[in-house]
C-alpha cells in the first residue's frame, strides 16, 4: 500500500492558502485551507477529486480559508456523479470548525445542487476523533492567547442550518414540479435558474423556487476565532500470517486459519488455545501527519500546550513523520516554536507561509499568453508580474518550504520526495517555444497596420478597462470567472463584478513591488456587482477586506442587488475583521438608486448619471449605465453583466460612448443562449448597434471557447474588442487591438481539453 501526503497549494497571489491531499489506493482526503482559487488550481494541475470521501479545514472558520469552499463542495459533486455509474455518488463529508454551517448557510441563494450526499461536521471539542477504515484524524482546538471561546451554538440554531445546508446540496427539488405562477407581473419572464439546462415552466406556471433560497434570514451567529488543527494517524498494520508456524502449533489449514487472520483464538484437537499474535509477525505501530494551521503568534502559546496531544511526547515523535506548519514567518521564528521543532528531531517540517513561500504562478496557461501578449505589443500588454524572493527565510537544514506537488511518503516508508514538485514558471522557457518564435512573424505584420493608427474621437480617450476575468461560470485554463476594472484618470477607478480570485488577477497584472498594486486598491472606489450568481461576487469580500487595511477610514461605494448587501452582511457576522471593514461600504441598492448616497458617489467618480435597468437573465439581476463628465467630454460606460439582449438596457445605454457586454456564445448556439438567459456574440453586437454604441468590449465567454470567439462576417469593422483576461484596453487604443487581431489569433489557438461539462 502507498500512502503520500502532497502539498496541492501554497500560499502565492494566485491561491492564498494552503491546501494538502492525502492519497490512499481507496480514497483521498483534502486537508487545510480552500481560499481563492484552490479549485481554478486543482484543474490547472489535472489533480483528479474523483476519490476525495472528506474534507478536513483548518483555521478558523473565515473567508480566507473557505473562499473556496463551495467551489470545492460542487466540483467534488461532479466530480462523484461522473465517477460512479447511474449518477449514484459517494458520500462527502466536510469537516471544520465553529460558524461552517453557518457560513455555507449564507450562500443559500447562489449555491444550489440536488441528490448531492453531503454531511457537515462542525468540530467542537468534545466530538469523538474521525476513523474510518484507513485513518484516525485527532482534532486540535486552538484559541489565541487571552481568548475565551464563544458561546455555544445551540441544537435549534444548528438543526435550521443543518437543514439550510442540506437543501441547498441534497434537495429533492424537481425541475419538472410546476406551481400556478400567481404572482407574476406582466411582462416578467418566469425566473429561471440558469445553473440549470431545462426549458422554461409552461404559461402560467413557474418552478417553486429551490428550498433554501426562500430562507429569509438566519439566526444571528458571532465570529469564531478558533483555530483547528489535525493529528493523522493510519491503523496499526497488523503483522503477516507465519501458516509454517501455525501448522507446528497443531493448526490444520483451512478455516481455523481464516479464523487466526481474522483476529479471533482457535482451541486445537488437543485442547490448546492459540493466538492470533501466536502465530503473527508483531505489528507495526501505525505513523502519521500533523497539519498545524497557526494562523499568528497569538495562537502559538496555546498550540504548544495542546495537551494530550503532546503530553504523549514520546509517541508523538515516534508515530509523527511530518508537519505541515500553516503559519506566519513571525511564528516560524519564535524560539518557543523552534524549541518545539527542536522535539522532533526526525520529523519533517514543511512550512507554508506567505512571506516564506516564493510568489509561483498557478495559472501558467494565462502567464504564458501574458507573455506572448507583451511580445505582440508590450505597450497594451505587461508580463505577468511575480515576485519569488521570499521576504523572510528559514533554516534549509531544519525546514522544506512547501511547494505544490511536494510529497511526504508515509507508507511503504516516510520519504520526502521533492522531485514531484511543480517547475517554477520561466519567462524564458515561453520565449525559447516554436509559438514565440511564429508569433514574432504576425507581430511583425500586425504593427505594419498600426503604423497608420486611427485617431479615435471618442471622449474618455484615456479610460482604461482591464478585462481581469473573461469566462463565465467556473475558471477554466485561460479565463478566470468575471471582473472588469475601469480606470478613469484623474478621477479613480470601479470594479464592474468581481468573481472568485479578481484580486489574485490584480496582484498578476499590477507589480507588488514600488506600491502599485496598494494605488490600483486604493483608488478603486466603486463595486458594481450585477447579480447574485457565484461567477461574480465571490471576490468581493477579499477586495474589500484589502482595501480596508490599506484605507482604514474610506469610504467604498457598492452599488448591487439587495440580495447581494444581505449575503455581505450575513457573512461579515462570522468575520471578526469584516465589522470595521462593513462600516466603510456605502452601499447603494441597484432596485432604487433614489439612495441618499448616490450624490457622494456621484461625486466621487465625477458622475453625472447612473442608471440600472432589470437584466433578462435571474432574480435581481441588472444592466448598468455609467455616464462621466471628464475633462475631454462626456464618457458613458454601459455594462451588460449577464442577460439576454434588453430593450431596457438599450435604453439606458442609448449613445454609450463603450459598451460593455456579455457574448456568453457564438452565434451557433444561439437556442443555448435563449434557454440559459445569455447572448450571443451577434445578439450583443446588435444591441451595440441599436446603442449606438461608439466602441464595445465582449466578455463572459462560455467556457467552451478557450480562444478567441469567432464573430460572423462583416461584423469586425466596428470597434469592437474580444476580451481576454489582462487586456488593458486604452480607449484611445481600441483600433488598435482590431490591428492585433492576427496576432491574438495565433496566441489563442490552442484548444483546451475541457474537463468535465462546463456550464454557463
Ligand atoms: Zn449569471
Amino acid at each position: 500500500m502507498k500512502v503520500y501526503a502532497e502539498v496541492l497549494t501554497a500560499p502565492s497571489a494566485d491561491t492564498p492558502g494552503t491546501t494538502i491531499l492525502l492519497h490512499f489506493d481507496s480514497k483521498k482526503y483534502v486537508f487545510g485551507q480552500l481560499s481563492e482559487g484552490t479549485q481554478r488550481a486543482f484543474m490547472e494541475r489535472h489533480v483528479r477529486l474523483n476519490k476525495v470521501s472528506n474534507v478536513f479545514l483548518t483555521g478558523p472558520v473565515q473567508w480566507s480559508n473557505t473562499a473556496g469552499l463551495a467551489g470545492l463542495i460542487l466540483a467534488l459533486g461532479e466530480a462523484h456523479a461522473l465517477d460512479l455509474p447511474g449518477g449514484k455518488q459517494q458520500g462527502l463529508s466536510v469537516h471544520g470548525g465553529e460558524n461552517l454551517l453557518y457560513s455555507l448557510s449564507t450562500m443559500r441563494r447562489f449555491v444550489f445542487r440536488t441528490g448531492m450526499s453531503l454531511a457537515v461536521k462542525e468540530l467542537v471539542p468534545g466530538l469523538p476523533e474521525f476513523r474510518d477504515e484507513n485513518l484516525v484524524v485527532r482534532t486540535l482546538h486552538i484559541l489565541p492567547s487571552g481568548m475565551a471561546g464563544r458561546a455555544r451554538d445551540g441544537q435549534d440554531k444548528k438543526a435550521f442550518l443543518g437543514k439550510a445546508v442540506n437543501d441547498m446540496f441534497c434537495s429533492d427539488w424537481n425541475m419538472n414540479t410546476f406551481v400556478d405562477d400567481v404572482g407574476a407581473e406582466e411582462g416578467v419572464e418566469p425566473e429561471h435558474n440558469p445553473q440549470l439546462s431545462t426549458k422554461l415552466p409552461p404559461k402560467g406556471k413557474t418552478r417553486p423556487p429551490w428550498p433554501a433560497s426562500t430562507i429569509k434570514s438566519l439566526p444571528d451567529t458571532t465570529p469564531s476565532t478558533v483555530a483547528i488543527s489535525y493529528v493523522v494517524q493510519l491503523h496499526e498494520q497488523r503483522g503477516k500470517f507465519l501458516p509454517a508456524l501455525a501448522k507446528k502449533l497443531g493448526i490444520k489449514p483451512g478455516p481455523d486459519f481464516s479464523k487466526l487472520t481474522s483476529g479471533q483464538s482457535v482451541t486445537t484437537a488437543e485442547g490448546k488455545v492459540v493466538n492470533p499474535e501466536d502465530v503473527m509477525e508483531p505489528s507495526r505501530e501505525g505513523t502519521g501527519i500533523a497539519i498545524c494551521d497557526i494562523p499568528s503568534l497569538a495562537y502559538l502559546p496555546n498550540f504548544l500546550a495542546a495537551a494530550p496531544e503532546w503530553e504523549n511526547m514520546e509517541t508523538a515523535q515516534r508515530t509523527i513523520g511530518c508537519f505541515f506548519w500553516l503559519t506566519t514567518g513571525e511564528v516560524v521564528g519564535d524560539p518557543r516554536y523552534l524549541a518545539f521543532v527542536g522535539k522532533f528531531p526526525k520529523s519533517r517540517h514543511i512550512i507554508s507561509s506567505a512571506d516564506i513561500c516564493p510568489d509561483r504562478i498557478t495559472f501558467k496557461g494565462t502567464a504564458k499568453s501574458a507573455v506572448l501578449l507583451n511580445s505582440l505589443d508590450a505597450e497594451l500588454f505587461s508580463e505577468p508580474k511575480l515576485d519569488c524572493t521570499p521576504r523572510r527565510t528559514v533554516d534549509p537544514s531544519k525546514f522544506e518550504i512547501a511547494a505544490p506537488g511536494l510529497q511526504w511518503q508515509i507508507e511503504p516508508k516516510w520519504q520526502l520526495r521533492t522531485e514531484t514538485v511543480e517547475p517554477l514558471f520561466h519567462q524564458q522557457e515561453v520565449v525559447k517555444s516554436d509559438g514565440y518564435k511564429a508569433l514574432a512573424a504576425v507581430a511583425e505584420e500586425c504593427r505594419q497596420n498600426i503604423s497608420a493608427p486611427e485617431v479615435s474621437d471618442l471622449a474618455g480617450k484615456e479610460v482604461e478597462i482591464f478585462t481581469l476575468g473573461t469566462g463565465s461560470s467556473l475558471p477554466s485554463r485561460h479565463r478566470n470567472v468575471s471582473s472588469t476594472l475601469v480606470r478613469i484618470p484623474e478621477v479613480g477607478s470601479m470594479l464592474l463584478d468581481c468573481g472568485e480570485g479578481t484580486l489574485g488577477q490584480l496582484r498578476r497584472l499590477f507589480p507588488q513591488q514600488g506600491g502599485a498594486i496598494e494605488d490600483i486598491l486604493s483608488d478603486i472606489k466603486l463595486i458594481y456587482v450585477s447579480h447574485l450568481h457565484a461567477d461574480h461576487h465571490l471576490g468581493c469580500t477579499s477586495i474589500l477586506s484589502m482595501k480596508h487595511s490599506l484605507q482604514p477610514n474610506h469610504p467604498i461605494f457598492v452599488l448591487g442587488p439587495e440580495v447581494f448587501y444581505t449575503w455581505l452582511n450575513e457573512y461579515s457576522s462570522a468575520e471578526p475583521e469584516m465589522a470595521a471593514v462593513m462600516a466603510n461600504v456605502v452601499f447603494i441598492p441597484s432596485e432604487d438608486l433614489e439612495s441618499e448616497a448616490l450624490p457622494r458617489l456621484l461625486e466621487a467618480l465625477s458622475l453625472s448619471k447612473i442608471e440600472t435597468a432589470p437584466a433578462i437573465h435571474c432574480l435581481s439581476s441588472f444592466t448598468v449605465a455609467f455616464t462621466f463628465d471628464l475633462s475631454d467630454g462626456t464618457f458613458k460606460l454601459s455594462y451588460s453583466g449577464d442577460t439576454r439582449p434588453n430593450p431596457a438596457f438599450v435604453a439606458i445605454g442609448k449613445d454609450s460612448t463603450v459598451l460593455i457586454h456579455e457574448a456568453t456564445f457564438e452565434d451557433d448556439m444561439a437556442a443555448q443562449a435563449r434557454a440559459k438567459k445569455h447572448s450571443t456574440v451577434g445578439e450583443a453586437l446588435n444591441v451595440a448597434r441599436e446603442m449606438g454604441a461608439g466602441a464595445v468590449v465582449l466578455t463572459h465567454f462560455s467556457q467552451r471557447y478557450p480562444k478567441i470567439a469567432a464573430m460572423s462576417d462583416g461584423e469586425e469593422g466596428a470597434n469592437v474588442v474580444l476580451a481576454f483576461d489582462g487586456a488593458r484596453i486604452r480607449v484611445r487604443d481600441m483600433a488598435r487591438f482590431r490591428a492585433l487581431k492576427r496576432g491574438l489569433e495565433v496566441i489563442y489557438s490552442e484548444e483546451e481539453v475541457a474537463g468535465g461539462q462546463q456550464k454557463e
